[in-house]
């Protein structure tokens, strides 16, 4: 094990693969080359039933989880010398193996389903709504067993916001999300390249907000049909069977373009967390909850030396080394508190804390409430 852990930083600029050159855009180009095939062909179900697997996106979730192995393996040889570091990755690759690929697997067997009935109980806990917008359909919950019934809406409304709240983002983002997870490992080669600019900070908050406020609207919708006399007025334009429905829509705008297609298959070229940073609405969700939580990164003041590891190394392209040099510790709705910035900091100058005394220290320090 490299006992410095620093080593990534050594080596980042000067492999071509990680630095947009030609091996770089190949590696991209394979990448969307399969996305492209497993969401729009379907070349990988016969495959998949030769494994033994019950279809192609069970496939899809063991290769899932061999390129989380793969990564992790990279990552842990590079920065497994810190606790968090390995706790979270353990943590991801936990997630991804038992309750993204075995669970849903083997839960309709043991339940004695029927095979029409399969999907009612291939229920992958760590999908929370609105991540997993369909789960939350009125029809769905009626359709699947009360007790799963009752875990997406305790999941979504009691859960993940107190969790959120206590512990920030983090717990979610950077421990459980499957999406989170395949960044923190098989992407991490790439972290350095999430753009930094004020441009693509704006758009950031535009285009997390927009998807947010769309996936909650529309869940809102279903459930007036549900509950109020609209004669389902807004289930045939949301959760219809038609290409037009928001169904189909979401599913191909934002599953299948934004989280599959832009999400990974640019890994190579604009880092590991396009997908999370601009377009996740639980990520949204999440960064709103821990604004108001006690979730920060605390600066030790006047310890920076202005080297920018810090910055270089945000997945989310904060500019972690302003907060550093102007001695602001701070709480940006954007971090996953992947630890990242802290781990390659050479003074120690940044630590991930849970405290919930923010806003105190801000007006103690007369500091500006910094914006999202
Ligand atoms: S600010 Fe630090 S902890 Fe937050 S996402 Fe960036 S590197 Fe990770
Ligand atoms: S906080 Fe640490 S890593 Fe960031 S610029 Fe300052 S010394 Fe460098």
């Amino acid at each position: 094990m490299d006992l410095q852990g620093q080593n990534g930083l050594m080596t980042t600029f000067r492999e071509g693969w990680r630095s947009r050159k030609a091996s770089a855009w190949l590696i991209a180009l394979a990448l969307l080359a399969f996305y492209t095939d497993l969401y729009f062909f379907d070349h990988l179900t016969e495959p998949a039933k030769a494994l033994g697997l019950r279809s192609k996106w069970f496939l899809y979730s063991a290769l899932y989880s061999v390129a989380m192995i793969g990564g992790a393996v990279y990552y842990l040889r590079r920065h497994g010398n810190a606790r968090y570091n390995r706790y979270r990755i353990a943590t991801n690759l936990g997630v991804q193996l038992v309750l993204a690929f075995l669970l849903p697997f083997v839960m309709p067997l043991l339940a004695g389903a029927p095979e029409d009935d399969y999907w009612k109980y291939e229920y992958f806990a760590a999908s929370i709504w609105p991540l997993d917008h369909y789960k939350l359909h009125p029809s769905i919950l009626r359709a699947v067993p009360l007790v799963l019934a009752l875990t997406t809406v305790a999941l979504a409304f009691l859960v993940a916001p107190l969790l959120g709240f206590f512990f920030g983002k983090r717990w979610y983002c950077s421990w459980v999300c499957g999406c989170g997870g395949l960044a923190n490992t098989f992407g991490d080669p790439w972290r350095h390249l999430t753009a930094t600019s004020t441009a693509s900070w704006k758009f950031e908050k535009v285009a997390v907000h927009s998807v947010m406020f769309l996936a909650i609207v529309s869940t809102l919708l279903l459930f007036v049909d549900a509950f109020a006399d609209t004669g389902e007025t807004f289930h045939a334009v949301i959760a219809g069977g038609e290409w037009w429905s928001m169904k189909s829509l979401y599913g191909y705008v934002v599953g299948a373009l934004l989280a599959g297609l832009v999400g990974v298959g640019f890994y190579p070229l604009f880092g590991p967390r396009v997908w999370c940073r601009n377009f996740c609405p639980m990520a949204a969700l999440l960064g709103l909850t821990q604004k108001l939580g006690r979730f920060r990164i605390r600066v030790k003041p006047d310890m920076c030396i202005s080297c920018g590891n810090c910055t270089t190394y945000c997945e989310m392209g904060i500019d972690v080394r302003s907060y550093a040099q102007s001695n602001e510790s701070f709480t940006r709705a954007a971090c996953v508190g992947c630890g990242m910035c802290a781990h390659v900091c050479p003074r120690g100058v940044l630590k991930l804390e849970n405290a919930p005394t923010l806003q105190e220290d801000k007006a103690r320090q007369r500091l500006p409430v910094v914006n999202l």
